[in-house]
C-alpha cells in the first residue's frame, strides 16, 4: 500500500472538524434520490478512493463497505504513486454510518485545485460523472463554514507530498483541457 506522510491522528482530526458542516442547511439527497451514493447500485466504476493512509482509520472488516485494491500501475495516478490503493464501495447505499464517511463523500461537491501560482482554490467538482448533482449544475451557494473546513482541511491534507501530486495532477489536467 502507498504510505503518504498524513497521519491517523490527523485523519481523525479532519473527520471531525467535517462532522461539524455541511454543504447546505438540508439534506441534498432529497432533491436527486442521493445521486452521488446511489450511481454505485448501477456503475461498477463508481466507488471511493481511500487517500494514502486515510485506511487507517477504517475497520477493513466493518459491514458497510466493500473493499478492493488497485494497482497505480494500472490506473491513472501521479508518477509518484508506486503500489497499491485502496478503492471501497457502499454496500446500502445512501446509507452509511456518517461519522466514518470517507473524505471524498465530505468535501464533495467541491474539489481542490492548484493554479499555475501555485495556489490553491475549491471548485465545484468538474469530474465526468455518471450522474447530475443538481449543486454543481446549479452552482448552489454553498455554507461559508462548509467552504472554510474543506479548505482548510485541503491547504493541510496537500503538504502530503503524494496528496499534494494528485490534486495537482488533476489540476493541470483542468488547465490542459481549457
Ligand atoms: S451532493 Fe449532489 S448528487 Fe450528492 S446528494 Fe447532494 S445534491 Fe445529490
Ligand atoms: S459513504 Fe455514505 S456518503 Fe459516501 S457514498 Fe457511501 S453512502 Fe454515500
Amino acid at each position: 500500500m502507498i504510505k503518504g506522510t498524513t497521519r491517523k491522528r490527523t485523519y481523525r482530526a479532519i473527520y471531525r472538524l467535517l462532522d461539524r458542516v455541511s454543504p447546505v442547511p438540508f439534506d441534498c439527497g432529497t432533491i436527486c434520490g442521493s445521486a452521488c451514493c446511489t450511481a454505485a447500485d448501477y456503475d461498477d466504476e463508481v466507488g471511493i478512493l481511500l487517500l494514502p493512509g486515510e485506511e487507517k482509520i477504517h475497520d477493513r472488516h466493518a459491514d458497510w463497505l466493500d473493499w478492493s485494491v488497485l494497482s497505480t500501475d494500472e490506473f491513472e495516478f501521479p508518477d509518484s504513486w508506486h503500489g497499491n490503493v485502496y478503492f471501497v464501495r457502499c454496500k446500502t447505499p445512501p446509507l452509511c454510518p456518517r461519522q466514518l464517511r470517507p473524505i471524498q463523500c465530505r468535501t464533495f461537491p467541491l474539489a481542490p485545485h492548484i493554479t499555475e501560482d501555485g495556489e490553491l482554490q475549491l471548485i465545484y467538482n468538474d469530474a465526468d460523472l455518471p450522474y447530475c448533482c443538481p449543486m454543481i449544475e446549479e452552482e448552489t451557494e454553498l455554507d461559508p463554514r462548509f467552504i472554510q473546513a474543506t479548505y482548510t482541511v485541503w491547504k493541510h491534507l496537500i503538504r502530503d507530498p503524494l496528496i499534494y501530486d494528485l490534486v495537482e495532477m488533476d489540476s493541470q489536467a483542468r488547465e490542459f483541457e481549457e
